[in-house]
């Protein structure tokens, strides 16, 4: 019985008060909002601009210091490359696909070859990519579900 409280602890400071971290940053982002609300009154009533305190809004969504640096981790803009691939492609081959054909029908021919080649090359790396940032992100998102935050010292530590 105490050996399973004594794990209960924070330790850096040996603090009982101590919170899941991704509940805590849902309960702090849920206060922040409400403060922009209640700024946002205060603006139209006397209609100064701007916001007090340490608090930024980033389209639309107010974050404290804190929220920041407990917030969950964010999936890099891989995804996106992997997706604008196609599009990326399709306009480099275009133009060559097009005047090739004009002119010399086996050269075109050649040059579509390899340049799907290099295509179905580059979609693989992209797979890959995206499969090893998958992979850093689950790692990251599962160490952060699995985090704690100490209510005195804000030591963020696993269990
Ligand atoms: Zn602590």
């Amino acid at each position: 019985m105490k050996s399973e409280s004594i794990k209960y602890i924070c330790p850096q400071c040996q603090n009982e008060n101590i919170q899941a971290l991704s509940l805590y940053y849902e309960a702090d982002t849920r206060q922040i909002n409400f403060t922009t609300i209640g700024a946002g009154v205060t603006v139209d009533r006397q209609g100064v601009a701007g916001l007090n305190g340490s608090t930024a809004v980033t389209s639309g969504v107010a974050q404290s210091v804190l929220a920041q640096r407990i917030a969950p981790p964010k999936i890099t803009d891989e995804k996106y490359r992997y997706n604008s691939l196609w599009i990326r492609w399709v306009c480099a081959i275009s133009p060559f696909v097009i005047v090739s054909f004009m002119k010399d029908i086996p050269v075109a021919i050649l040059l579509g070859i390899i340049l799907v080649l290099l295509m179905v090359k580059d979609m693989q790396e992209a797979k890959v990519r995206k499969a090893r940032t998958d992979v850093i992100f689950q790692r990251d998102f599962d160490e952060w579900k699995s985090s704690w935050i100490c209510g005195r010292c804000g030591h963020i530590f696993q269990l």
